[in-house]
């Protein structure tokens, strides 16, 4: 009979198997927040390919609770999908200055909210476009808020909503929440804290 350390050796061995290896790498655009780059990889059968992806620093967001139910979501309007959307606040990390998540999460917070939390709790990461992208996202809560000044980035025109959980979740079922993250991070604090 196998043992489990070998079985998961073998299915590690396998999983090797598929692993596509870089032959050249290509950044074909340099962008102010992230990379484009289409490079050519040696495939698991010695063939190979090219792939076309945005390199990206990774991202946090977090849900900031005012109190027991209602949380504070920001609205704006979203270039790419040309629509005003709700999401929690969220944001890239600065890959210049090595910025920790925790020290992000509490950036991020208050430049497009303006609170300060006492409590900030990680929830789930997640690769929201593991085809095209790199890109890695933390979530996070955050609790005992305190009021005080936004500072959004330049080009970033943000309007703050506070939203109960309970509402929030009907807008996600009903089409006018959609941002990944919001929705996941929801869904997750629905299975996880069933009576919000
Ligand atoms: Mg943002």
């Amino acid at each position: 009979m196998q043992t489990v350390p070998g079985i998961l050796e073998q299915r590690e061995n396998k999983i090797m198997k598929l692993k596509e290896k870089v032959y050249k790498k290509n950044k074909i655009y340099k962008g102010r927040a992230v990379n484009f780059c289409n490079d050519e990889v040696v495939l698991p059968n010695g063939q190979t390919a090219g792939r076309e992806y945005i390199d990206h620093p990774g991202a946090v967001a977090v849900v900031p609770f005012v109190n027991k139910t209602d949380i504070v979501f920001v609205r704006q309007y979203r270039y790419p999908v040309d629509k005003i959307t709700y999401e929690i606040p969220a944001g890239k990390l600065d890959r210049n200055k090595k910025e920790s998540l925790l020290a992000c999460v509490k950036r991020e917070l208050k430049e497009e909210t303006g609170y300060t939390a006492k409590k900030i709790k990680k929830l789930i990461s997640f690769f929201p476009s593991t085809a095209f992208s790199n890109e890695e996202l933390h979530i996070y809560t955050a609790e005992d808020l305190t009021a005080g000044e936004t500072h959004p980035d330049e080009d970033e025109f943000i309007e703050k909503i506070i939203i109960p959980f309970k509402q929030a979740f009907e807008m996600i079922k009903s089409g006018k929440i959609k941002d990944a993250k919001t929705v996941i991070a929801l869904l997750y604090l629905k299975n996880t804290l069933p009576k919000l």
